[in-house]
């Protein structure tokens, strides 16, 4: 069983994010951490090849420092990375990103692919689907739980109030949400061995894709303009002289909340 998961070096959702001066997440600050549904992912992969055997190839497209986002997958317990790195990729829209990857993917031997349901920065929640229609894989998305059975894979595809049960043949693409397990945390022996392990460093002419294909001049969308959130406002206080709650159910009713 050889699984490719993908993962994405964003800026940590948890601390305040920027966008630069043409409208594109500003990836140069130092606080860029792996997506955090890609440490599902991870961890969904391995737990797969604990159970089944194989191998477990990490596969990312990024600037250089998503190297770190690499060695921690490493560190996690996967086998090999490969890191496309391309300064032709700054401003690429999904579809150049699922062209690039797609073309990644056939460079390796796989039968599933995993990845987070949506990233933590652009969110757009398409990649899954993209590369099964470029791959011709079978699309398995939105997972809460993966069973494998010889070459057939069964997922719990998560709603908001309950679950799909969807079942495919491999090679499949599946993508995971937060609800499919605890990602570990790398030991120490894991970090060290992590350093031995192999990463290969491509750029998308490896690939057999002209630059002019990605990037931004290639994009199918563009954001025209891009606004901060307004502040909070400061709420209202309603101090009770004996018809408080009156006056916060008139004010519930009035918000439509009842
Ligand atoms: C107009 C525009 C400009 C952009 N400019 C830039 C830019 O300058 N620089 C830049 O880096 N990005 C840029 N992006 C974002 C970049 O193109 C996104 O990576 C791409 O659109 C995928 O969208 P997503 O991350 O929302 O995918 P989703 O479908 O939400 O991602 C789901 C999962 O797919 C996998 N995945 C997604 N992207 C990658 C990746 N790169 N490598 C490995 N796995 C991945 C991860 O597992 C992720 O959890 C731009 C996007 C747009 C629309």
């Amino acid at each position: 069983m050889n699984i490719v998961v993908l993962v994405k070096q964003v800026p940590d959702s948890g601390l305040a994010r920027q966008l630069d001066a043409e409208l594109r997440v500003d990836r140069n600050g130092a606080n860029n951490v792996m997506g955090e549904l890609d440490e599902y992912a991870v961890e969904a992969a391995l737990q797969l090849k604990e159970a089944h055997g194989g191998e477990v190839t990490v596969l990312t497209l990024g600037p250089d420092q998503a190297t770190e986002t690499v060695r921690k997958t490493l560190a996690m317990g996967a086998d090999k990375a490969v890191h496309v790195s391309d300064e032709a990729v700054a401003g690429s829209d999904a579809l150049a990103t699922s062209k690039i990857l797609a073309a990644a993917l056939g460079r390796l031997e796989w039968d599933l692919v995993i990845a987070g349901a949506e990233s933590t920065d652009s969110g757009m929640g398409v990649m899954a689907h993209m590369l099964a229609a470029r791959t011709g894989a079978a699309a398995a998305t939105g997972a809460r739980k993966i069973e494998l059975d010889g070459d057939a894979i069964t997922v719990e595809h998560q709603r908001e109030n309950g679950y799909d049960v969807l079942t495919a043949s491999l090679p499949a693409i599946v993508s995971v949400w937060d609800t499919i397990n605890t990602p570990r945390y790398p030991s120490l022996k894991g970090i060290m061995a992590a350093k031995r392990k192999k990463v290969e460093t491509l750029t998308v002419a490896d690939l057999g894709i002209d630059p002019s294909e990605v990037g931004a001049g290639a994009a199918t969308t563009e954001v025209l303009t891009a606004a901060d959130r307004p502040e909070r406002s400061a709420g209202q206080i309603v101090t009770d002289e004996g018809e408080g709650g009156r006056k916060l159910a008139a004010f519930l009713a009035a918000e439509k909340f009842i």
